[in-house]
């Protein structure tokens, strides 16, 4: 696997300046447009909104450094020519302040689609919130395909591969962590990092180098970390958590709430 790459720095929060008007003034350029320059001209990433284009992520799309998952991958696409089943990279905007930790691909969700939380009902409740809280463009994720725009937001799981039962085993978990790892070494704009489930929880302290023993997972806790950025918590939003009603559609909205006052402050 590859190592991360030193981006520069997310342009400030907020709208940009307007541009002077004034008579024999030159129009100054938005901030926007000049980010779009300097990626024109690769100086800048490019303001993707699909997969996440970090370095680690080349070497991703082929990885098969999990031997269980790799085979359990030939088995289900062997049953199911039609599915993705490769690794999942991240979705969303490549400059996101938020980024949020799901555990692994479902079966016939992100490993169907190729979308993290694609497909299946565990989902649902997550766009529909994105879409609620700003961050999406769209309250639904049908497709790979279909033209949903992630802003300042993006999807990423502690585990890239469809694993058996939902359950991937601790040294895969370790393995695959050097992705997570990556991803967050190479957005040094992350601000505000959301772990769905106790398995992410503990792969972004892992990533970060971080002892488990210091902070506890629990719905909606705030944990603030030694690089300045915020983890947030929240039980995933999975069909049984919902269904046992562990998770409800205004709890969820209430850690979203959260997330918004760290990203605003
Ligand atoms: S789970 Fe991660 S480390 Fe393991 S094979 Fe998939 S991409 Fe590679």
């Amino acid at each position: 696997m590859s190592g991360g790459t030193d981006w520069p720095k997310r342009r400030k929060k907020g709208p940009p300046s307007p541009p002077s008007t004034g008579s024999g003034q030159a129009k100054l350029p938005l901030a926007g447009e000049v980010i779009d320059l300097l990626a024109a001209l690769e100086l800048f990433p490019s303001r993707s909104n699909g997969v996440f284009h970090g370095n680690a992520m080349s070497s991703l799309l082929t990885c098969t450094d999990c031997p269980r998952l790799a085979d359990f991958l030939v088995q289900v696409k062997s049953g199911n020519p039609g599915y993705h089943c490769k690794p999942v990279v991240p979705f969303g905007d490549d400059r996101a302040r938020l980024l949020i930790v799901g555990l692994a691909p479902g079966m016939h969700g992100a490993n169907r689609t190729g979308r993290p939380f694609t497909g299946d009902y565990a989902g649902i409740l997550l766009y529909d919130t994105l879409h609620r809280f700003g961050f999406g463009s769209a309250p639904v994720s049908l497709a790979a395909d279909d033209g949903l725009i992630l802003t300042d937001c993006r999807i990423t799981n502690a585990v890239k591969c469809l694993p058996p039962e939902n359950k991937p085993e601790p040294a895969e978990i370790r393995t695959c962590n050097t992705y997570l790892a990556d991803e967050l070494r190479a957005s040094p704009q992350v601000k505000v990092i959301l772990a769905l489930g106790l398995v992410a929880h503990k792969a972004v302290l892992m990533a970060l180098g971080l002892k488990q023993s210091a902070r506890t997972f629990g719905h909606g806790a705030r944990h603030e970390l030694p690089d300045g950025r915020v983890l947030i918590d929240s039980y995933h939003c999975s069909r049984y958590n919902t269904n046992t009603g562990r998770l409800t559609e205004a709890s969820f909205h209430d850690v979203f709430r959260l997330v918004r006052v760290e990203l605003d402050a």
